[in-house]
């Protein structure tokens, strides 16, 4: 037991419901707004987007949602997934402190999206939908997606932002391998695409923007939807199987743990790895701190303001309360990981406000070397956006050498970076260069940000 490296669970050790947090918390998220006459929505208002079922998770005030047989016959695949504890990298930083990471790299997408894209395709065919829509940045979500709806027998069309089409086109062709048709962002193919062309033929595109096209093409057919893949509540809740198997995981060797760190872009990950884990704080059981890792290059939570903002570039979707960058925010080309979202998930944002939940922004050359770092001990190569947790995680190894603490500190390594070489090149080659998001920026991008009443 004492030099183990890997933790397991057998198959029937998978966590059978999803946890909710919303009901724990003190004050409930403030509700997202209708972006005409800004009152509140209600279900039928997202009912173009989404089915219903998953419309009632975005408000559930259940605790617990039980996983459906299909959707975790499909999980078993490769959950649960393993826990590793990094003794090499303890090892090379020379500190008392443990190191746990839990690997999600092993999907058959590579990273956490296929948790929440086989559970939305799941409830998108029950109810009779064909084809979902969706946008994709580095390409994980729409990868993820592609393979979901391949399982479920949905057809699949992705809005790809511009800069990744052209720097990653073998995440493309996996998407059209799994059946998916891919566009670049903007396209000529929705008024919002043509809208961004005419003010910038040369548009890299940015999520928000592709958000813009995949909405509009879901909403302008019956059959059609649309799938997220971050930022909404019912993403997070299905990302909470992460969590509750690392928590089993950690019983297991008899630890728990004092540091969970995750990186957050929309905060899927972050908040699947940590809202099991501030259930049992909440409940006096254990008092981790919970710190959310961004770039500095796109720091929503460190930089951005908490209020009403569009989840799209055009102001198509409901305003939502969350910390923003400014719904025009197109982040700058040599910000080179994911995590490139301009606003934070609703309930990230507002678990942050209630201070359950710290926050710091790590510029990309302490990432990739961290990164490199992990590698070159662990072996595993890991995706640039969980490098932010990384580094992270290895400032605070180091705090440790120097303060003789033992300090347990879990990480979830949310994807493999195979498909991210072209980072590690200009990393490797000493081309990456580090970029602070400019305060005047965001104060800039909020005068285009609606004022809300109240
Ligand atoms: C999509 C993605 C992210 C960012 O999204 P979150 O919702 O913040 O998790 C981070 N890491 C990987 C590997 C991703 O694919």
């Amino acid at each position: 037991m004492s030099d183990y490296i890997k933790v397991t669970l057998d198959e029937s050790e998978i966590p059978t419901q999803w946890y909710n947090i919303i009901p724990d918390l003190s004050e409930p998220p403030p509700p997202p707004l209708h972006p005409g006459t800004h009152q509140p929505i209600g279900p039928d208002d997202l009912a173009p987007l989404f089915p219903m079922g998953l419309i009632l998770q975005e408000v559930s005030q259940d605790s617990y949602i039980d996983i459906p047989g299909p959707v975790m016959d499909v999980y078993k695949r490769w959950r649960p997934s393993p826990l590793y504890r990094a003794r090499a990298l303890e090892k090379a930083l020379d500190t008392p402190a443990k190191i746990f990471y839990k690997y999600e790299g092993g999907s058959p997408a590579g990273s956490h999206k296929p948790n929440t894209a086989v559970a939305q395709a799941y409830y998108n065919a029950q109810e009779g939908v064909t084809k979902l829509t969706t946008e994709t940045g580095a390409g994980q979500w729409g990868s993820a997606l592609a393979f979901a709806c391949a399982q479920f027998g949905l057809e699949c069309e992705v809005w790809q932002v511009a800069i990744s089409f052209d720097q990653k086109p073998y995440r493309k062709t996996m998407m059209e391998t799994w059946g998916a048709t891919v566009h670049s962002s903007p396209s000529n193919l929705t008024e919002a695409g043509r809208k961004i062309l005419a003010m910038d033929p040369n548009s890299p595109g940015s999520l928000g923007i592709a958000i813009s096209e995949a909405v509009e093409a879901a909403v302008g057919d019956e059959s059609t939807k649309y799938a997220l893949g971050s930022v909404l509540s019912h993403v997070l809740l299905h990302q909470t199987v992460i969590g509750e198997e690392a928590l089993l995981q950690l019983a297991k060797v008899g630890e728990t743990p004092d540091l969970l760190v995750g990186c957050t872009g929309g905060g899927s990950n972050f908040a699947g790895l940590s809202f099991p884990f501030l259930r049992e704080k909440m409940a006096g059981k254990m008092n981790p701190t919970v710190r959310c890792v961004e770039p500095a290059s796109c720091p929503s939570l460190t930089k951005g303001e908490f209020r009403y903002d569009f989840g799209d570039t055009i102001g198509m979707t409901p305003l939502v309360k969350m910390h923003t960058l400014g719904h025009d925010f197109v982040p700058d080309p040599i910000h080179a990981g994911g995590l490139r979202y301009h606003g934070m998930s609703p309930l990230v944002s507002h678990i942050y406000e209630l201070g359950l939940v710290e926050a710091e922004a790590i510029n990309q050359t302490e990432c990739f070397a961290a990164g490199v770092q992990f590698a070159r001990t662990e072996g595993i190569l890991p995706a640039p956006e969980p490098t932010h947790a990384l580094a992270a995680a290895v400032r605070e190894a180091k705090r440790c050498k120097e303060t003789g603490e033992e300090k347990v500190i879990l990480t979830a390594l949310c994807g493999h970076g195979h498909f991210d070489l072209t980072a590690y090149e200009a990393y490797l080659s000493g081309r990456l260069v580090d970029y602070d998001y400019p305060d005047e920026k965001v104060a800039a991008a909020m005068k285009n940000v609606p004022v809300v009443a109240g």
